[in-house]
This record gives structure tokens, sequence and C-alpha cells, in this order.
């Protein structure tokens, strides 16, 4: 399991919305935000603006970025606001 990456067997998406997450569904990526937990930090707003904008509602797109740089933006969240699930294609 990396960084944020759920590991399915034990922490499942529906737990996630559970503890007040929020899910964004990609064609390869699901993205979960829990805006409780965010600390502001701005890793994801600037490893893919596009996917990550505040501005916008909703403002997490998923399938505006390349699947693997929004692993990598997520697993660079320090606060684990940010959680994703990989979808096998
Ligand atoms: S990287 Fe994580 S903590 Fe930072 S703004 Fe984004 S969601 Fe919040």
């Amino acid at each position: 399991m990396r960084g944020n990456e759920i590991n399915v067997g034990i922490t499942t998406g529906e737990m996630l919305i559970e503890q007040g997450y929020r899910k964004y569904e990609g064609k390869d990526v699901d993205i979960y935000y829990n805006k409780e937990i965010c600390i502001h930090a701005g890793k994801c707003t600037h490893g893919a603006p596009d996917v990550f904008k505040v501005q916008r509602r909703p403002w997490v797109l998923p399938d505006n970025g390349s699947s693997d740089n929004v692993i990598k933006v997520i697993d660079s969240c320090p606060s684990g606001a940010l959680k994703y699930v990989t979808k096998s294609k």
C-alpha cells in the first residue's frame, strides 16, 4: 500500500464515507476527501491544479489529470485528508 491508497481488504470506500469523507468518482481513480482533516497545505492544488481547484464545484475532478500524477499528489498529502482507490483497467 502506498501512502494514502486504500487497502481495500482493510479500509473500504464505504468506511471512509462513514468517517466523513466525500467521494469523487473517476474513470481510473476514485478520490476521497475529508475537509475536517485537511490542513490546507496546498500539495494537491499545486501538484495537480486541473484536478484540485478550490474555486470550482465540484472542486475535485479525478479525470482532469493523469492517474499516475493524481496518485503521486495524493500520496504527498500530509494530513490524510485525501485518499484514493485505483480501479482495474
Ligand atoms: S494536500 Fe491534503 S492537506 Fe493539503 S490542501 Fe490538499 S487535501 Fe488538504
